[in-house]
Parts: structure tokens; C-alpha cells; sequence
């Protein structure tokens, strides 16, 4: 099992350090290669993405990711700016199917901005299609306007567009993925407005012609919105578009109380995937070891658990990280009254004894 380890900037190297040492210590023998990517590559090569970083990847089983950015590198055009490392490995690698789980821990849901009793148990999971939609159709740019509101004014514009094999093959993923949980699909759209999203709609209800044991739900993403905040539980496997997903995901990430416990893949049509954790470099607390790793550690079990076939060791991860939280450990972001402060090493410390079956030593009270 090869993975390809890319740190990237901010508290990326930091948080992925821990997540290299639990993989470390399950049993199991791994060949791992690291590179840089992001910012960090672009100041040693010229580019966020250099071709050694993208072979590298390429060449990987799966590939675990810290993230990328920096305030600094805005100025940057934009082929250069850091994000544009992880467009480019989605692109280059085929990743389309985005998995992002919104999982509320029992010890956690005060952290949510929710009332506990609307995210406790919480579990959904939304998969977004990557490689389509607005983000990525063509004609897109600026020029002057010939007709609309104001003939001759500046003007931008976009292309929303998405086509049959790219909604069926995410309609399948998401079947697939809801006959192993509880068998409903909720598909957010927003056909009453979008002829993209009425083909979307139609795709949709035909691939789930193929699976009958599985209960399909179409929803218009304004509604999707309103109702993840009001009974985020009514929800199981949700699938839709690269925009609404990338919107919606972060949504749903809220409700669970930090970004930091949020793992994320990427996955192409092999399940081969791309592993990060749902947040950004954090450029704000990089270097004060304060950033939590957990949503990394986690990204680490999920490729164990899509990419590499290791089920019984991505579950012994994800059982280690309820110890920590239930030993009381806390880094800064998910800390409370009671509960003991950690920083970035000790809360990897942590989460390797306790898959290794060890006691979990709290020492450091707040
Ligand atoms: P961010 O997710 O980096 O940070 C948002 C807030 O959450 C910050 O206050 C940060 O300190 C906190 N936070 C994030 N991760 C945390 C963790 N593990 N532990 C504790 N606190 C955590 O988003 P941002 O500030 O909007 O973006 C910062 C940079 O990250 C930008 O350059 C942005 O483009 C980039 N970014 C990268 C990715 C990626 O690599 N996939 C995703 C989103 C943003």
C-alpha cells in the first residue's frame, strides 16, 4: 500500500504529522512518500502543483492531504494560488465523488450551534459532484454586454452544465453508499429554476430506477438549507452538484460544532481517493500546535476504509478518537468547561496510545 503524503501549508504539516504517527501504529505496513504542494510547493518549484507532486500522486494508492493556502499568496494569479494544487488533483486523478460525513460526537453536540437535542446522533453524509457544474463549464469571463439589463455595461458570467454520465455516475455512488447506511438519498437541486438541475433531477430518478430497495427524496436547495438547520436528523445520504455541495457541506459541517473533526475523500471510479480533512490551512494558529487533528486522523480511517480495503483498521482509528473524547481530551476549538486542554502532538499522542490499546493519560487540566 503506497500513499503519497502532501502536507501542504498552514497547519497542514502539523496536523498530518499525527496522522502519519497513527497510521504508524496500527499493524500494518504502508510504503509513504512525501512532497510538497500549495504554497509550500510554489516557493521551492514555481508551482502549487509540481509534476513530481502530481507523479507522486499519481502513482499512490491514496494520497492523504493537509490543505493548502495563505493570505499571502492572494495576489497570486490565480493559476498559481495554492487551491488551485487540489483543483488540479482532482482534475488530473479523475476524483468526481466527494464524500464529506457530518458526524456529531455524543460528547461534543454543545459545541454546535444547535440545540443538542437537534444533533445528537447525528450522521449524514453528503456526497458532492467535483468535476461539473458552474465551477468548471465553459464560455466563462468578462467582456461588455450586447443585450440584458444594461446594453453595453461590463459584465461576468459562468456556465452551469452538467451532463448524463456525470449525473448517473454520482447518482450511483450515492445508491451505493445509502444501501450501506439507511437506504434513503436526498437529491438538492434546484430544478423549479435551473434547466441544469431539472436534467439533474431526471438523471437522478432514473439511475434510482436500479434500486428500488432505496428510498429517493428530491429537494430544492433553498429548502435543503433551511432544513438542515431545522431537523439536520431527517437526513441521510445527500447528493448534489459541485456548487450546492460545496455550500451545503460546510453547512452541515457546522452543525456538528468544529471544522476540525470533519474528514473528507475524493474518490475516482476505482476508489481511489484523495483524503483531507474538511477545513482550511488555518493560517491564523499555524505553528502554535494548537490545531486540532482529529479531522485528519479521520481522513486517514476513511482511506483506510475506501482506498485501502483496511475496514477493521480504519474502525480501530475511529474507535480511539471516541476514547480521546470521552477521556475528556480537548484541543482548543472543541474545548468546554471540565474538559482537559490539548494541544496538536499531545491529542495525536492520545489518539496513538489509545489505538494501540494503552491507557489515556489527562494531564494537562484547564
Ligand atoms: P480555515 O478552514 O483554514 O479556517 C477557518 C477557521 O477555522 C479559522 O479560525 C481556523 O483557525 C479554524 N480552524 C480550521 N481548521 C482548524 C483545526 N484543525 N483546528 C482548530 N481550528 C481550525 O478557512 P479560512 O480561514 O477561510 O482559509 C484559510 C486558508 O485555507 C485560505 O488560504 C483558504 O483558501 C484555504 N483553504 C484551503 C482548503 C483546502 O486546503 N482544502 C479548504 C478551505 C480553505
Amino acid at each position: 500500500m503506497k500513499i503519497a503524503i502532501l502536507p501542504g501549508d498552514g497547519i497542514g504539516p502539523e496536523i498530518v504529522e499525527q496522522a502519519v504517527r497513527v497510521l504508524g501504529a496500527l499493524d500494518l505496513k504502508f510504503e509513504t512518500e512525501t512532497a510538497l504542494v500549495g504554497g509550500a510547493a510554489y516557493e521551492a518549484h514555481g508551482h502549487p502543483l509540481p509534476d513530481g507532486t502530481l507523479k507522486l500522486a499519481q502513482a499512490a494508492d491514496a494520497i492523504l492531504f493537509g490543505a493548502v493556502g495563505d493570505w499571502k499568496y492572494d495576489k497570486l494569479e490565480r493559476a498559481l494560488r495554492p487551491e488551485q494544487a487540489i483543483l488540479g488533483l482532482r482534475k488530473h486523478l479523475a476524483l468526481f465523488a466527494n464524500f464529506r460525513p457530518a458526524l456529531c460526537y455524543e460528547q461534543l453536540t454543545h459545541a454546535s450551534s444547535l440545540k443538542p437535542e437537534l444533533v445528537a446522533g447525528l450522521d449524514i453524509l453528503i456526497i458532492r459532484e467535483l468535476t461539473g457544474d458552474i465551477y468548471f463549464g465553459q464560455p466563462r469571463g468578462r467582456r461588455r454586454a450586447v443585450d440584458g439589463h444594461f446594453p453595453g455595461a461590463e459584465e461576468a458570467f459562468d456556465t452551469m452544465r452538467y451532463s448524463r454520465p456525470e449525473i448517473e455516475r454520482i447518482s450511483h455512488v450515492a445508491f451505493q453508499a445509502a444501501r450501506k447506511r439507511s437506504k434513503k438519498v436526498t437529491s438538492v437541486d434546484k430544478a423549479n429554476v435551473l434547466e441544469t438541475f431539472q436534467f439533474w433531477k431526471d438523471v437522478v430518478s432514473e439511475v434510482h430506477a436500479q434500486y428500488p430497495d432505496v428510498e429517493l427524496e428530491h429537494m430544492y436547495v433553498d429548502n435543503a438549507a433551511m432544513q438542515l438547520v431545522r431537523a439536520p436528523k431527517n437526513f441521510d445520504v445527500v447528493v448534489t452538484g459541485n456548487m450546492f455541495g460545496d455550500i451545503l457541506s460546510d453547512e452541515a459541517a457546522m452543525l456538528t460544532g468544529s471544522i476540525g473533526m470533519l474528514p473528507s475523500a475524493s474518490l475516482d471510479k476505482a476508489g481511489k481517493g484523495l483524503y483531507e480533512p474538511s477545513h482550511g490551512s488555518a493560517p491564523d494558529i499555524a505553528g502554535k500546535g494548537v490545531a486540532n487533528p482529529l479531522a485528519t486522523i479521520l481522513s486517514a480511517a476513511m482511506m483506510l476504509r475506501f482506498s485501502l480495503d483496511q475496514p477493521a483498521a480504519a474502525d480501530r482509528i475511529e474507535h480511539a478518537v471516541k476514547a480521546v473524547l470521552a477521556a475528556g481530551l480537548r484541543t482548543a476549538d472543541i474545548w468546554s468547561e471540565g474538559t482537559t486542554k490539548v494541544g496538536t502532538r499531545e491529542m495525536g499522542d492520545a489518539v496513538v496510545a489509545a489505538v494501540a490499546g494503552k491507557t489515556i493519560a489527562t494531564k494537562t487540566k484547564s
